[in-house]
C-alpha cells in the first residue's frame, strides 16, 4: 500500500455540481484541493442529460455535459487538482482523514467534503437508459417543461410520484399513474390532491412490462396486471419514474451519521457532519430539492465550512 507525501488541506469526493463548486471555492481560497471524481462517471448526474434549462446564467439553456466540463475547467483554473478515480475506502474518524483510491494509494487530509450524490432507482428495463432524455425522465422539475400537451405516465405510489404527477398536469394533456399495488403509499393529502385532478388517472395493480420506442424516442409502454399477468398497451410520449433514489453512502456507513434512508445528516444549515473536519454537500444530503443549483449552493457552503474549520486549527 502506497501513501502519498504530505497532508492535504481538502480532499473532495464526487465530481457533480456540489464537488466541483467545493473545488472552485477551496481552490480560490488557496487550499489546493484534490478532487476524486469517479473512474466511470466523471461529472455526475448532469452528464446523463442533454438540455439543462434551469441553471442560472444560461438564457438559452446549456448541454448537461458541457456545463459540467465548464465547472471542472473553472475549478482547475484556480489550481484544483482532479483525479478521475474512485475512493474505495475511508477512515474519517481521526484528525487526519485517510482515503484510499482504487490503486490502493492512501491520501491524507485535514478536511474531507463528501459530494457523492445519489442515484435514481430504475425499473431495470432494457432500453430505459437509452431513452433517458428521449421521453424517459426521473425529474419533473427538470424536464416537465419539455412535455407540453403530451400523454405522460408516472410510475410510483409514494409522495414523490403524487407530487410529480400533480406538477406534470401543468404541462401534460393527461397523466396516468402506474402503481404495482391497489393502494398508494403517499400521504392522504397528496393522494387527495391527485385524485381530485381531472387530468390524472390511475392504473393500479400494474407494472411497466416494456418501454416502446420509435426512432430513438419513447413511443408508449406495455402495462402488465400484477395479478393476472395480462398485458395492454398504453400510449405515452413521456415516462417519469418516481420510485425513489439511493444516496451513495455505503463507503461512509459506520463512520458518518446517516438517516433512515441512508442520506448523510448534517448540522443544517451548515454542511458539518458528526465528524469534525468532514462536510457533506449536494444530493447525498438532500431528500427535498435535488437540483444542480442547490447541489452547487451546498458545495459552496461546504467549502466555506472547511475553510473556517482549517482556520480554527491554525
Ligand atoms: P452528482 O451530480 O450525482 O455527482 C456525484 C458524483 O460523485 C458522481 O460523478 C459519482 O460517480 C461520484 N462519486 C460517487 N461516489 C464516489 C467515490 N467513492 N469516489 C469518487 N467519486 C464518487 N437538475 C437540474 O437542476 N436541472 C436539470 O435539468 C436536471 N436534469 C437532470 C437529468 C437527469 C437525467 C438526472 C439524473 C438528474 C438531473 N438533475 C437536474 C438533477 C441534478 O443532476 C442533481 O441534482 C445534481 O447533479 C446533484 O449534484 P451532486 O454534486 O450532489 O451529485
Amino acid at each position: 500500500m502506497d501513501r502519498t507525501d504530505g497532508i492535504r488541506d481538502v480532499v473532495i469526493i464526487g465530481s457533480g455540481p456540489a464537488g466541483y463548486t467545493a473545488a472552485l471555492y477551496t481552490a480560490r481560497a488557496q487550499l489546493k484541493p484534490l478532487l476524486f471524481g469517479s473512474s466511470i462517471f466523471v461529472g455526475g448526474s448532469l452528464t446523463t442529460t442533454t438540455e439543462v434549462e434551469n441553471f442560472p446564467g444560461f438564457p438559452t439553456g446549456v448541454d448537461g455535459p458541457d456545463l459540467m466540463d465548464n465547472m471542472r475547467a473553472q475549478a482547475e483554473r484556480f489550481g484544483a487538482e482532479m483525479i478521475d478515480d474512485d475512493i474505495v475506502e475511508v477512515d474519517l474518524t481521526g484528525d487526519i482523514k485517510l482515503l484510499t483510491d482504487s490503486a490502493g494509494t492512501v491520501h491524507r487530509a485535514k478536511t474531507v467534503v463528501i459530494a457523492t450524490g445519489s442515484g435514481y432507482r430504475k425499473l431495470g428495463l432494457p432500453n430505459e437508459d437509452e431513452l433517458s432524455g428521449r421521453g424517459v425522465s426521473w425529474c419533473a422539475t427538470c424536464d416537465g417543461f419539455f412535455f407540453r400537451d403530451r400523454d405522460i405516465v408516472v410510475v410510483g405510489g409514494g409522495d414523490t410520484a403524487m407530487e410529480e404527477a400533480t406538477f406534470l398536469t401543468r404541462f401534460a394533456r393527461s397523466v396516468t399513474v402506474v402503481h404495482r399495488r391497489s393502494t398508494l403509499r403517499a400521504s392522504k393529502a397528496m393522494q387527495n390532491r391527485a385524485f381530485a385532478d381531472d387530468k390524472i388517472s390511475f392504473a393500479f395493480d400494474s407494472e411497466i412490462a416494456e418501454i416502446k420506442s420509435e426512432n430513438g424516442m419513447l413511443a408508449g409502454v406495455v402495462l402488465r396486471d400484477t395479478f393476472t399477468g395480462k398485458t395492454r398497451d398504453l400510449d405515452a410520449t413521456g415516462l417519469f419514474i418516481a420510485i425513489g433514489h439511493d444516496p451513495r453512502t455505503e463507503l461512509f456507513t459506520g463512520q458518518v451519521d446517516l438517516d433512515d434512508e441512508g442520506y448523510i445528516t448534517v448540522e443544517s444549515p451548515s454542511t458539518r457532519t458528526n465528524l469534525p473536519g468532514v462536510f457533506a454537500a449536494g444530493d447525498v444530503v438532500d431528500h427535498t430539492y435535488r437540483q444542480a443549483i442547490t447541489a452547487a449552493g451546498s458545495g459552496c457552503q461546504s467549502a466555506l465550512d472547511a475553510e473556517r474549520y482549517l482556520a480554527a486549527l491554525s
